[in-house]
């Protein structure tokens, strides 16, 4: 107990996870105080921001939690240490990014932060503490995490994995309704299964206990990865099956409805597109392939490897079908950019498939009219800037922020979906198919819109896995 008497839980990291993870704890838990801290003062300030339109993440829900609990039982700071020293569980949800070079295929994740942030709390904590890795890490982390906070001797640290499995755009409902919260710990000792028996009892004031499973540590850590992969894995293979559909004759979202309904496959994450994207996906397979390599499993890694080559394979498909379509040149035509975030419901940008389409398609000179409902503006430049080989002054003059879809579709040759927003399924195509250069191309790279409608509107679709003329 802090000095309040109150339980205290601390997180390191106020990003995607730690925000809205602990916002949740905040909701469900009032008799708990979760101090959520961050090395960043720019974040730290949004997430303090009274302008509630300025909080640093968009997630369909997150807003009411924060401003319900925020100064109540919620608090966000920079100081770090303080925290530290109050809590009995710290949670550490910092980044652990892809890093940049490897020998083989495989990339490793980068600990730095996860390491400074341990040896931050090695330094500070004068009273035993639970460390929680609420970040995906490799297998064994936990094992170098314990080296690290235990080096001193003086103060006891119980370290249990806990990996985060919410989606983005739907972050609030996964924390809510979990399908499973899973424990990693030491279940050989007593200290070990009090610690789990802690982080149990946080869940179950709304988690159904039969939800809450533990396992062995490394069990833990390695789940979360593997679970992102069988994910993805999925993405990818319908996506290898659309190449098909698109050569044949078939249609992949037929093939996928036929093929789902077999209850031992499922149909969730089999929805064909230009390409999976978000922070984890490719990072955390690029992590197992590593991981594979490292322990000379060659033929393992490279069939985790596929799953990311198939879908950079899908993005430079689709560019290149767009490029095909108009004629074989985009030099100098203006293309509008439906959806820059990666997937609808968030803000979040990060490997989006649109900066890689965005990317290739500058290359070849093309003018784009960017429209995102939630991309802020500096962000897209800062994707576009740093994923081309042009600079600042060049781009500008190929490459437009729009503030909405009639502006980005002005004068285009074609409009290309790279988001699934809900918002452009009711778009009014007419007044669209009047302002655009004819004829009127639309590539729809997540197979959102009602192509039947926009063939007699006089548009000609591209869709992904399907015929070109159905
Ligand atoms: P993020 O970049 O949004 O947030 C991480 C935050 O940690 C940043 O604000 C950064 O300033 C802060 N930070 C870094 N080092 C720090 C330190 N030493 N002290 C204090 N703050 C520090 O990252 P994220 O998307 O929230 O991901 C965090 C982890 O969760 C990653 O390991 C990721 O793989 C995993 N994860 C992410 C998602 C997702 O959908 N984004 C889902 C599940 C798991």
């Amino acid at each position: 107990m802090g000095s309040t008497g109150r339980y205290q839980v601390c997180c390191i990291g106020a990003g995607y996870v730690g925000g809205p993870t602990m916002a949740v704890v905040a909701k469900m838990c009032p008799k708990i105080d979760v101090t959520v801290v961050d090395i960043s003062q720019r974040r730290i300030d949004a997430w303090n921001s009274q302008q509630d339109s300025e909080l640093p993440i968009y997630e369909p829900g997150l807003k009411e939690a924060v401003l319900n609990t925020r100064g109540k039982n919620l608090f966000f700071s920079t100081d770090v240490d303080g925290a530290i020293e109050r809590a009995n569980m710290i949670f550490v949800a910092v980044n652990t990014p892809t890093k940049k070079d490897g020998l083989g295929a495989g990339r490793a994740a980068d600990l730095t932060y996860w390491e400074l942030a341990a040896r931050r709390i090695a330094k500070i904590a004068k009273s035993p503490k639970i460390v929680v890795e609420k970040s995906t890490v490799p297998i064994r982390t936990a094992e170098a995490i314990s080296t690290v906070l235990n080096a001193s001797g003086t103060t006891k640290f119980q370290i249990l994995s806990n990996p985060e499995f919410l989606a983005e755009g739907t972050a609030m409902r996964d924390l809510e309704n979990p399908d499973r919260i899973l424990i990693g710990g030491n279940l050989k000792d007593e200290d070990g299964i009090q610690a789990i028996g802690e982080l149990v009892d946080i869940y179950s004031h709304w988690v159904p206990k039969e939800k809450i499973i533990t396992t062995n540590v490394w069990s833990s850590e390695l789940s979360k990865l593997v679970a992102n992969f069988f994910l993805a894995q999925r993405v990818s293979s319908i996506n290898a099956v659309s190449a098909l559909c698109e050569s044949s004759g078939a249609d992949v979202d037929e093939v996928s409805m036929a093929v789902g309904m077999d209850s031992r496959i499922g149909s969730k994450f089999l929805k064909a597109s230009v390409g999976f994207g978000g922070s984890c996906f490719q990072k955390d397979i690029l992590n197992l392939v590593y991981l594979s390599e490292s322990m000379g499993l060659k033929e393992i890694a490279e069939y985790f490897h596929w799953v990311v080559r198939m879908n950079d394979l899908q993005k430079d498909r689709f560019v290149s079908r767009i490029i095909h379509g108009l004629f074989n040149t985009v030099t100098g035509k203006r293309i509008a950019i439906l959806g820059f975030s990666f997937k609808k419901d968030t803000g979040d940008t990060r490997e989006s498939a649109a900066i890689s389409v965005c990317q290739r398609l500058v290359d070849e000179r093309a003018n784009l009219a960017i429209y995102d409902p939630k991309v802020q503006e500096a962000q897209i430049w800062q994707d576009i800037t740093a994923a081309s080989r042009m600079d600042r002054l060049e781009l500008e003059r190929l490459v437009h922020i729009s503030s909405n879809p009639y502006e980005a579709s002005q004068g285009s040759h074609a409009l290309v979906v790279c988001t699934e927003w809900d918002e452009f399924r009711d778009l009014n195509f007419e007044k669209i198919l009047g302002i655009m250069e004819k004829p009127a191309f639309i590539f729809d790279g997540r197979n959102v819109l009602n192509h039947e409608h926009l063939r007699k509107l006089g548009f000609v679709v591209y869709a992904i896995g399907k015929p070109l003329d159905p």
